[in-house]
């Protein structure tokens, strides 16, 4: 018996044999969702994400073993006047049990991605880009387990790049230019032999390794959230949460009601917010995406700075928002520090600025009475503890393998990586 098979949201086809499959056979442009044999959530005794593994697309579970925390929030609530706020932590906060250790929840996306790798597509190297987030919780986890990657990551957003440990494995390209830059690049180098492209929200190991935040939240809320806060760049992270919940209803023991979705993303670069303002199932550059360059620049959370999310396709964000009901937030830079100095000063850890817009989301729909003061809700606090993490670590700071901009030929792109390749997996 297979644990789980995939299906297109489009056709409904099925694929039985999961080679890090992406699409469906016809090809339509639509996800494909996980479905898992079992239909009971089952908590088992394994460390970490592994606890909930029978809902995670792999037969296996790796020895990295991070995972979210809940917990029921007092001074934040009292300070809303909500007395059933519960906060899902991702990053590193020893005081309360979450050791994230590269302070977002995109560990939680790379713990089940390098697993699948590891058993559908051994013979070929990932390759990940990034604006910093997805690319550290990568390259950490990539390093831990000695499956060597790729990681393509802007060069002004090189500090990002840094781990609790020397990193082993890894080749680090730094691309001259933006994040679009960069995955405009990570596609040429997917494209040659040997390489696969990591797959986005695409990839059903990363929508379902973030759905663990709301199997985590569970444990602690015993029921399905009324509603959920969270800030999106390319909506993985909702969608992952969205289908868990799909999954959690069918089990029928936690609530039969989708939380209600409160996604926010930071302006003045947020076009799912304009479209969905707009009632618009499609993303307009010249509406939504207004000088786009140079608003990104202008961004206090620039980690959700995608031109490309996962919002008109079929089972994306704008098919999630009406199934569920909810809506997106638009969050100023003064909104948002407004919002983390709040949360820092009562909740007592320092914040990822893009878990600040999420908050910040939550003060404005409590002002506008968008929820009721006893709702149960469930706020993600997506990234945060980098202050914290430096208490206990000296961080190690990576440094690029080598420099590329988009005009590099591929030809030349491709003769350093294969040197660079050589060297990481000879040392090993
Ligand atoms: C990536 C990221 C987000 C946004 O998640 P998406 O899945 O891209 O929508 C929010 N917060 C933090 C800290 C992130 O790193
Ligand atoms: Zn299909």
């Amino acid at each position: 018996m297979k644990k789980y098979t995939l299906r297109c949201v489009e056709c409904g086809e099925e694929i039985i044999k999961d080679e890090y499959t992406t699409r469906c056979k016809r090809g339509h442009s639509a996800l494909l969702r996980t479905e898992y044999r079992r239909k009971k959530l089952e908590v088992k005794d394994s460390p970490g994400i592994w606890k909930f593994s029978n809902w995670l697309p792999v037969m296996r579970e790796s020895s990295c073993d991070a995972s979210p925390i809940t917990y029921k929030s007092e001074g934040l609530a009292k300070e809303l006047g909500l007395s059933n706020l519960y906060i899902s932590f991702n990053g590193y906060w020893p005081e309360r049990g979450a050791y994230i250790k590269t302070c977002s929840f995109k560990e939680l996306e790379a713990m089940p991605t390098l697993q699948r790798v590891c058993e559908r597509a051994r013979d070929r190297m990932l390759v990940v880009c990034s604006a910093g987030n997805t690319a550290r919780g990568f390259v950490y986890i990539s390093s831990i387990l000695n499956i060597p990657i790729i990681a393509v990551v802007p060069r002004d957003y090189m500090d990002r790049m840094w781990a609790v440990e020397e990193i082993k494995g890894v080749v680090l390209i730094a691309v001259v230019g933006d994040y679009t830059d960069a995955i405009k690049v990570g596609e040429k180098i997917s494209g040659l032999e040997g390489m696969l492209g990591e797959g986005g929200v695409r990839n059903v190991a990363r929508r379902d390794g973030l759905g663990m935040v709301l199997l985590d939240a569970l444990l602690s809320m015993k029921e399905l959230p009324r509603h959920y806060f969270q800030a999106v760049g390319s909506g993985v992270g909702a969608i992952g949460v969205f289908e868990m919940a799909k999954r959690v209803i069918e089990d029928g023991r936690f609530g039969k009601e989708l939380p209600r979705l409160h996604l926010a993303q930071n302006l003045p670069f947020a076009p799912m917010y304009n479209a969905w303002k707009a009632k618009r199932r499609e993303i307009i550059a010249e509406h939504d995406m207004q000088d786009a360059d140079n608003a990104i620049k202008r961004m206090y959370a620039n980690v959700l700075s995608t031109k490309n999310p996962a919002y008109s396709i079929k089972g994306g964000v704008y098919d999630i928002l009406n199934e569920a009901g909810g809506t997106i937030y638009g969050i100023t830079n003064e909104e948002a520090k407004e919002a983390e100095k709040l949360f820092e000063s009562i909740e007592g850890i320092d914040l990822d600025p893009a878990a600040s817009v999420g908050i910040a989301a939550l003060i404005k729909a409590v002002e506008q009475d968008a929820v009721g003061k006893d709702d149960k809700i469930l706020l993600n606090v997506s990234g945060g503890g980098y202050k914290r993490i430096k208490e206990d670590y000296s961080l190690c700071k990576m440094k690029p393998d080598f420099s590329v901009s988009l005009d590099t030929p591929i030809e030349e792109i491709e003769k350093e990586l294969r040197e660079c390749i050589k060297a990481v997996t000879l040392s090993r």
